[in-house]
């Protein structure tokens, strides 16, 4: 076995890998850029690496700047992790070129499921079912549009480089087709540096059933079952789940073997994913093969009863696979929650920011934390913002559901912004317990995963009264200390009479919502936690947590006519491309400018009809979240 690793990567996956690297006894050698000197991954290495400034492309995407660490290091072998280099052909051939082993499979795997196009030649030739669509050669903007119109819409624009959701488009209609394509090259041409477009039937209601594969040097090929990866928002996987509910074994088996002929098909080696897309009538669909292993691979851990990264470290070093088809078998029910810095109320912006609160539930048989980060850490512009994987296990899917759900609600995060709230919110509705899942679940169940319950604001909101109420009485007993006469009533803020502690009535925003709320000035319960932060305060309670401040009074002014109708930007990012001319009439919900923010982008729409009068930042530039990004005149009535 080696004895010791490089791993080109940083967070929660560099953690993990250290981890298994640790129980086999093999040394580690971590990278960082100057964002992550002092991360959680540095210091749990054995030994580590500046390679550069912050920005991926200036670190852990250069390619020499690993080879030559690996090399200086000693390390006889190298772990990309996921994202970054895991998936690139040039860095294995480096690898090889160099001595060192990539873990992961043959560069000529990688080149073949590198393209969605070419993977889907290959896997037509090996008899795993496609789903409909055009990936071919020609990729003139008539040919892929006269594609669309032959399949019929609605149809799935795809970077064929692409991942994570980027440069995908859905088309609805011929007329959206032109700008749907311009936007999902310019993000794949962003991404990747690649735009070319695959047009595929966009199914309807599928669910995103994903199997486990893994193959050794010696002809070994198993599978290690399926992830329901369905809930999902704008492409990209929230809450991960195995087994997949409601899978029976004989689709369990004829997706798997189709999943291992995929992998046979590329004479694959080590731990790969075939995704497929399984429609209500149980037909399944190739989507695309991830070489390498999955953000999602611990629910397969939980129920397999497998370490994936030792499984990979033993097949990288040509031993043959731990176990054979026959010797795994499913045990219990687990579910993974990527916890995001991000809002779901504002289109899942990405957060930044200082995490001045992160606990996270106690670690038990049930309950797995995997993080990169601690307390006090930065969630920068620079990375993924996923703070936290949240993975739980039990003996079925209910009971492993309620963990989930019971973990949700025991998670502190403060200083960004959060998906917790929203995680909460999905895994306790009806529809997900029922196990109904397919990929839509978020945007169907819209209602009851986004907008509060009646319930929950009942319960939060004199709670949320109760904490306001104290910190202006902390405030106000600051201010009477510092005061001459410290005792007297004119300092207290609550309806002070003679003997009364009067209850008073205090206007509260909870998330989106607006409520009144009576209050009386005790404590707070034990099991209610506040923390303050620049937009009001999280409120976290035994239910869930909740966002509150105190509403403030409205003084008449319309928002647009106090900003002067400009626009700011919603989250740090670059300015992509300025879509309308100045001073020409636009009409209300028209694209202005287009922004990206960790290689998303971000639509920037009239507020109303009007005009631009003026672009404060152009293509290229670096904006701070909040900056006024250009001045708009509202049209006269
Ligand atoms: P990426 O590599 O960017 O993650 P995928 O090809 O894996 O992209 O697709 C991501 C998700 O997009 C899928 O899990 C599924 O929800 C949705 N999707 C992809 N292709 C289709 C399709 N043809 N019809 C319906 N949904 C699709």
């Amino acid at each position: 076995m080696f004895t010791k690793i490089l791993i080109a990567n940083r967070g929660e996956i560099a953690c993990r890998i250290i981890q298994t690297a640790k129980k086999m006894d093999i040394k580690t050698v971590a990278v960082y850029s100057d964002a992550d000197r002092n991360s959680l991954h540095v210091s749990q290495a054995d030994e580590a690496i500046h390679i550069g400034p912050s920005p991926s492309n200036e670190s852990y995407l250069v390619i020499d700047k690993i080879i030559q660490a690996a090399l200086s290091s000693g390390a006889q072998a190298i772990h990309p992790g996921y994202g970054f280099l895991s998936e690139n052909a040039d860095f294995c051939r480096q690898c090889e070129a160099n001595n060192l082993v990539f873990i992961g499979p043959p560069v000529e795997a990688i080149l073949a499921m590198g393209s969605k196009s070419a993977a889907k030649n290959i896997m037509a030739k090996a008899n795993v079912p496609l789903v409909p669509g055009y990936h071919g050669d020609d990729q003139s903007p008539a040919i892929l549009k006269q594609s669309a119109e032959d399949m019929g819409y609605p149809v799935l624009l795809k970077a064929a480089a692409g991942g994570g959701g980027k440069g995908m488009r859905a088309v609805y209609q011929a007329d959206e087709f032109d700008q749907a394509l311009a936007a999902a090259k310019r993000e794949a041409k962003n991404s990747f540096n690649d735009e070319i477009m695959l047009v595929e039937k966009y199914l309807q209601q599928p669910r995103h059933v994903e199997i486990q594969v893994f193959c050794d040097q010696h002809n070994n090929a198993v599978h290690l079952f399926e992830r329901d990866c369905s809930l999902q928002r704008r492409h990209q996987k929230v809450i991960e789940e195995a087994p997949a509910p409601g899978m029976t074994e004989e689709l369990r088996q004829r997706m798997g073997e189709a999943a291992i002929r995929a992998a046979i098909a590329i004479n694959y080696q080590g731990a790969g994913t075939v995704e497929f897309l399984l429609d209500s009538s149980g037909e399944f669909f190739f989507m695309e093969m991830n070489t390498r292993l999955q953000v999602e691979h611990p629910v397969t851990e939980m129920i397999s009863g497998q370490d994936l990264v030792e499984w990979q470290l033993r097949v990288a070093n040509g031993e043959p696979l731990p176990c054979t088809q026959g010797q795994l078998n499913i045990k219990g029910h687990a579910f993974e929650a990527r916890i995001y810095a991000e809002d779901p109320e504002h289109d899942f912006l990405p957060s930044t920011g200082r995490l001045t609160v992160l606990q996270a539930p106690l670690e038990t048989a049930h309950v797995r934390i995997d993080s990169g980060v601690t307390q006090g850490d930065e969630i920068s512009v620079f990375y993924d913002p996923m703070i936290t994987k949240l993975v739980v296990w039990d003996i079925d899917r209910e009971r492993a559901l309620e963990r989930l759900i019971q973990a949700l609600s025991e998670y502190k995060i403060a200083g960004v912004t959060t998906n917790i709230a929203f995680l909460y919110n999905l895994a306790s509705s009806q529809a997900f317990r029922r196990g109904d899942v397919n990929t839509g679940f978020i945007e169907e169940h819209e209602d009851e995963i986004f907008h509060r319950r009646q319930a929950d604001l009942d319960y939060a909101a004199p709670l949320a009264a109760q904490a306001i109420l104290s910190e202006r009485k902390n405030t106000a007993q600051d201010l009477a200390e510092q005061s001459n006469e410290p005792n007297s009533p004119w300092h207290l803020v609550n309806h002070w009479r003679i003997s009364d502690n009067s209850p008073q009535q205090i206007n509260i925003t909870i998330g989106t919502e607006q409520v009144e709320a009576m209050a009386a000035d005790s404590a707070l319960p034990a099991n209610i936690k506040v923390v303050s932060d620049e937009s009001g305060f999280m409120l976290f309670t035994p239910n869930g947590v909740f966002r509150c401040a105190a509403t403030q009074p409205d003084l008449g002014l319309d928002q647009a006519q106090e900003s002067g109708g400009n626009l700011a930007a919603p989250m740090n990012g670059t300015v992509v491309t300025l879509l309308v001319d100045v001073g020409a009439m636009v009409a209300k919900g028209e694209t202005l400018m287009v922004m990206e923010a960790m290689k998303m982008e971000h639509s920037i729409v009239a507020p109303s009809d009007g005009k631009v009068s003026e672009f404060f930042y152009q293509p290229g530039e670096l904006v701070d979240g909040g900056a006024e990004l250009l001045a708009f005149e509202i049209a006269e009535a």
